[in-house]
């Protein structure tokens, strides 16, 4: 239950407005952590990048904010299959069958992106490898 608790946490808003400390958008802009946060993104900042927010759902990752972006739009213009910014609905109003297939949904985008990660983590190592065997056999010349 522990876990599952955790898994769904970021389906409700409160918990998503949570994350957007240091954002650097507060006053007088379309995208403050509240809009942000409605929107189903969360706060991923890295050293480098401040400004990066996550879709909880489709784990779409943007950066690059300027203060007129309307989180709404930029979310549905870079992620049209993402179902959670197209429900019409509030979760709280949702019933167990919607929140199933919306979760069904949301764990199809977690495979894509976790395959995605191999795929990178490979080549990276099939690199590191071919740069190995390269300069073994220049060495041996
Ligand atoms: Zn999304």
């Amino acid at each position: 239950m522990e876990a599952f608790s955790e898994d769904i946490k970021m389906y409700f808003y409160e918990n998503r407005l949570k994350t957007f400390e240091g954002w650097p958008f507060e006053e007088n802009c379309s995208c403050t952590p509240q809009n942000m946060a409605k929107a189903g993104f969360i706060h991923t900042p890295s050293d480098n990048c401040p400004d990066i927010a996550m879709c909880f759902f489709c784990l779409k990752e943007l950066e690059g904010w300027e203060p007129d972006d309307d989180p709404e739009k930029e979310h549905k213009s870079h992620s049209a299959a993402c179902q959670f910014i197209a429900l019409k609905k509030k979760v709280e109003e949702l019933n167990v069958e919607e929140f199933f297939k919306l979760q069904k949904e949301r764990h199809k985008f977690q495979n894509i992106k976790s395959f995605n990660d191999d795929i990178t983590k490979f080549e990276d190592a099939a690199n590191r490898r071919r740069a190995e065997i390269l300069k073994t056999a220049k060495g041996e010349e």
